[in-house]
């Protein structure tokens, strides 16, 4: 008995390739990952990058593979920003995925964004498979536009190559001055997560973000995946060669592990949700709203496993319309100061609010570098080479030795 969900049959036979898959096509000079050998039984240290320095080697890299300065530029700086901020599975770590999947034809260079249904503040658009980094910007600056004529924009965005850390969009549409909530699928590659109650995997980590304007300071970004952890951090730990905490995995026959190589080696696991039936619920609904509203498709229609298809449902809201800015910015603050008076719990120094640690961690980075696991690093330059950058060149841009 075939006990896979449609189109999952592929999955046991491990034909998967580029970027998320887990058995990558061979590309001369792209590096690519399919064993568990790659986990050091002591893990290597990490080679410690500026973001300015990171933001120049990586677009340097995008450009020798033929991109665009401005798609190179955005990219560029969409991956280091996620480093910076401390999300490691979104960050530069990437990059020879990004050139492979350009090389292979499923990330398609110099598209742009075409317009499927215009109803002024409710839009259907269509990425064509571009880069994310670049489509997800030129759609948040069309929402934009449109929320401030009308109040509010409804956008469907499908047919997207990732659109990496949700939050950066959150964080373009609260610079305008716009509430922004983001509800995210992923169709091209095969299920990660387990629905509540079950064995096997039946969703993509569903991402959401709520990103909150404020008055002359940063705004509140709640950015997570609907998963215990990002799927990209299983590649991290991987990588890393250390395990993920407790309570996060399955393994193949369902039974809770903590080696981050069942989603990335076959025979392969399953994420677990976060908050159990909620966070499964919120998945759920992330499928949806991404994945059936737009015309974009869910998991269970899709068969070809090979690229990181993104599909976003976004919803800009001018906070100054629906009760008065004035009420808005003067509501916002005394929460945030009702929040911060809480007494702070054992194991913290205090309280903080979504979007804090992020910056906390920008701040750090800023001044500390980026740290990148020893495999990661040691991909990126080996992407940089096969393109024609050499080491040293690479390294002078890294601004290290
Ligand atoms: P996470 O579990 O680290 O949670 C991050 C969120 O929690 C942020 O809003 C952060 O500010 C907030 N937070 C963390 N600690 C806090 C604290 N002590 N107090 C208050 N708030 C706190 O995030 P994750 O689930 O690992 O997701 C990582 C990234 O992966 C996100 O940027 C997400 O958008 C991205 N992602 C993208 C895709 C995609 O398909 N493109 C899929 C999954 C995840």
């Amino acid at each position: 008995m075939n006990d896979a969900p449609p189109g999952t049959e592929r999955h046991s036979r491990g034909i998967y390739s580029d970027d998320n898959a887990r058995v990558p096509v061979r590309i001369p000079g792209i590096p690519h990952t399919t064993s568990i050998d790659t986990m050091a039984d002591t893990p290597r240290p990490d080679t410690h990058v500026l973001p300015p320095a990171l933001e120049r080697l990586t677009a340097a890299i995008f450009e020798r593979a033929g991109w665009d300065s401005r798609d190179a530029a955005l990219a560029a700086n969409h991956l280091v920003l996620a480093n910076a901020s401390g999300h490691d599975s979104h960050g530069v770590g990437m990059t020879p995925r990004y050139i492979r999947a350009a090389r292979l034809g499923r990330l398609k260079q110099g598209r742009t964004i075409t317009t499927v249904m215009d109803a002024g503040a409710v839009l259907t658009l269509d990425g064509g498979m571009g880069l994310g980094q670049v489509v997800g910007f030129d759609a948040m600056n069309i929402g934009i536009a449109r929320a401030r004529e009308s109040g509010a924009a409804i956008l469907a965005l499908r047919n997207t190559h990732h659109l990496g850390r949700i939050g950066h969009w959150g964080e373009q549409v609260a610079a305008a001055g716009l509430v922004a909530i983001h509800f995210v699928n992923v169709i091209g590659r095969p299920p990660l997560v387990a629905p509540w109650g079950g064995r096997q995997a039946r969703f993509s980590t569903n991402p959401i973000c709520i990103a909150f304007p404020r008055r002359d300071t940063n705004p509140i970004v709640l950015d997570f995946a609907t998963s215990r952890i990002a799927h990209g951090k299983t590649r991290v730990a991987w990588k890393r060669g250390v395990p993920v905490a407790e309570g996060n995995l399955l393994d193949r026959e369902g039974e809770p592990t903590q080696d981050p190589s069942v989603m990335w080696v076959d025979p392969f696991g399953a994420l677990l949700p976060f908050g159990e039936h909620k966070g499964f619920g919120l998945g759920m609904m992330c499928e949806l709203l991404a994945g059936a509203l737009g015309g974009a498709g869910t998991l269970p229609g899709k068969t070809d496993w090979d690229v990181i298809d993104n599909n976003m449902l976004s919803i800009l809201l001018d906070p100054s319309r629906l009760g008065g800015a004035d009420s808005y910015g003067a509501e916002t603050e005394r929460l945030i100061e009702w929040v911060y008076a809480t007494p702070a719990a054992e194991g913290f120094d205090r309280v903080r609010i979504p979007g804090e640690p992020e910056r906390e961690t920008r701040e750090k980075r800023g001044r500390e570098g980026i740290p990148i696991d020893a495999t990661s690093w040691g991909e990126i330059i080996e992407c940089a080479e096969s393109l024609g950058l050499s080491r040293d060149v690479a390294y002078a841009m890294a601004g290290l030795e």
